[in-house]
């Protein structure tokens, strides 16, 4: 092991790994510092992205999708099938399987571009200096011309529900469940609560999310929002807006969980309770007293719009810092401070982040949303489309929901768009590409579309904007 290097990254998730790769390709010397242990006592990169976030919840909702649709979906196709029944078993070894490809897989190209990995914990000294602790203890103190900080989030924590790793989970319990719960509490009716409510719904159990404010997914566009909410209530989610817990107590093999409402008090109980109230940076023992870190009055290492710390040669990425905690994000931020390490005069464009949330329909969007345009007083126009009046959506048995566009009042360039249907993840990135190069709705609207494909709904919003739409009555 080397004691010197152009760089090191302490933290190997989407936002370190993605840095790392990018550092060597620009033929910097790099080290990664990595401590994660997987679900087989071995040491993994890929952070909680590739481990227990977005790869294994993603493998899950398709396959808990997939068992829906053979259940529920396929006779509407004229497709009988025998009984249909659940090998929960073999689901969870697919997205180990899946898992430890990926994450292998990293550690392959880690090899592949010379890249060191130090299994262990790192800490950021002064003057660029780094305490390594191996897995098995020994400390080294490792000199660096460059530091990127990328020690991504960790679950938050509430009083009322603490997490016991068996009946009051979080995230990576509920992604690992032997066996159907036939009751599930969800607190927090956020993104990882509605995916991971979605998942055990569809594999039979009855599921009940409380979620302590009024409003539901508030940084959605509240039309969008509104749908979303109907279409997941329809699907059995019985989710409780305004909604606080105040205490949970574990009962024998469940959990009583008391919360109050508007209404008054209430006492349900569950099989298993999810937490799933937010992230919040990992920030601890990642660097010591004296060297000076700053960080924000939230927690978050404080950066500035390039990622750099308050010291020179030091930066931090991915969900440590501010901005939406999404893999993508950090991942895109890992490839700017490589680049900028190397002389390379790059930015990221912050307002063109898509998001999505992988419940079905999908929720997708980039840009601003209505609610926000309003309070800002920006002039808008809107279009919209039913994906019931697309011809593949009603192929696929997925027309519902709809394409929301905002474009400028005057300009026409596109603020925003909002998806709430089929593979809206897919369809996102066609208007984050169009607004990376500042396209007007009219831009979409005379781009040729393929027929019969789900982008159409895509195109006659852009043509709503006009009032032009062909496959809708334009009000
Ligand atoms: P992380 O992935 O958290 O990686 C940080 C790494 O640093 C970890 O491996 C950790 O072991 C290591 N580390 C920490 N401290 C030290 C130290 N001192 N020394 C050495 N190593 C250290 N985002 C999406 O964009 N799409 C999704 O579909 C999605 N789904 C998700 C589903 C779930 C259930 C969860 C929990 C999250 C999901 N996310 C999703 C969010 C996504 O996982 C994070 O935004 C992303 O992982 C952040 O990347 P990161 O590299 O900043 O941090
Ligand atoms: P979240 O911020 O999406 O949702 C948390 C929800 O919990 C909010 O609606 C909040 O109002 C509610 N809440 C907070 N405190 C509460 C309390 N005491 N009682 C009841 N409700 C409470 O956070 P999350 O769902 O935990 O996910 C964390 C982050 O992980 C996300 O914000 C996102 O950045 C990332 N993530 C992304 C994806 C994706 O991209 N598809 C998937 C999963 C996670």
């Amino acid at each position: 092991m080397a004691n010197t290097y152009d760089v090191i990254i302490i933290g190997g998730g989407p936002a370190g790994y993605v840095a790392a790769i990018r550092c060597a390709q620009l033929g910097l010397t790099t080290a990664c510092i990595e401590k994660w242990i997987n679900f087989k006592g071995e040491p993994a990169l890929g952070g909680t992205c590739l481990n227990v976030g977005c790869i294994p919840s993603k493998t899950l909702l398709e396959s808990s999708e997939q068992y829906h649709r053979a259940k529920d979906v396929l006779p509407a196709h004229g497709i009988q099938v025998g009984p249909i029944t659940l090998d929960l078993n073999q689901m969870m070894a697919r997205k180990e399987q899946i898992v430890l490809q990926l994450t292998s897989g990293i550690s392959t190209l880690f090899k592949a571009n010379k890249i060191t990995w130090l299994k262990g914990h790192g800490k950021l000294l002064a003057e660029r200096q780094v305490e390594f602790t191996s897995l098995e203890g020994t400390v080294d103190i490792l000199d660096a011309d460059n530091v990127i900080i990328a020690t991504g989030s960790v679950p938050i924590e509430i009083g009322s529900a603490p997490t016991d790793n068996e009946s009051i989970v979080d995230s990576t319990g509920a992604l690992d469940f032997r066996q159907v719960p036939n009751k599930l509490g969800v607190i927090g009716a956020g993104v990882i609560g509605l995916e991971l409510g979605s998942v055990w719904r569809r594999l039979g159990a009855e599921v009940i999310m409380l979620e302590a404010v009024e409003d539901f997914l508030a940084p959605v566009d509240y039309q969008v929002a509104r749908e979303a909410l109907r279409q997941f209530r329809k699907q059995g989610l019985d989710i409780h807006l305004g909604a606080r817990v105040i205490g949970t107590e574990r009962v024998q093999n469940q959990v009583v969980v008391r919360y109050q409402d508007k209404e008054g008090d209430h006492e349900t109980t569950v099989d298993k309770l999810l937490v799933a109230v937010g992230r919040r940076p990992n920030t601890d023992n990642v660097a010591a007293q004296e060297a000076d870190l700053l960080f924000d009055e939230r927690g978050y290492i404080h950066v500035n719009e390039v990622c750099e710390t308050n010291l020179p040669g030091v930066y931090a990425i991915g969900d440590v810092v501010r901005g939406p905690m999404l893999a993508h994000k950090g991942s895109e931020e890992g490839v700017m401070v490589a680049e900028r390490i190397a002389g390379m005069g790059v930015q990221i464009d912050y307002d063109t982040i898509p998001w999505v949330i992988y419940t079905a329909p999908e929720i997708a969007w980039v840009g601003k949303t209505e609610q926000a345009l309003k309070a800002e007083g920006i002039p808008f126009k809107t279009g919209t489309f039913p994906f019931s009046a697309n011809g593949r959506a009603k192929a696929i048995e997925g027309a519902v929901g709809m394409v929301k566009l905002l474009a400028h009042g005057e300009t026409d360039t596109i603020l925003g768009c909002h998806i709430l249907g089929p593979y809206a993840s897919e369809l996102i990135q066609e208007v984050v590409l169009a607004m990376e190069f500042s396209a007007s709705s009219e831009d979409l609207a005379r781009t040729v579309h393929g027929h019969p494909t789900l982008s159409e709904a895509m195109h006659e919003a852009a043509l709503a904007v006009h009032g032009r739409a062909i496959h809708k009555i334009n009000a």
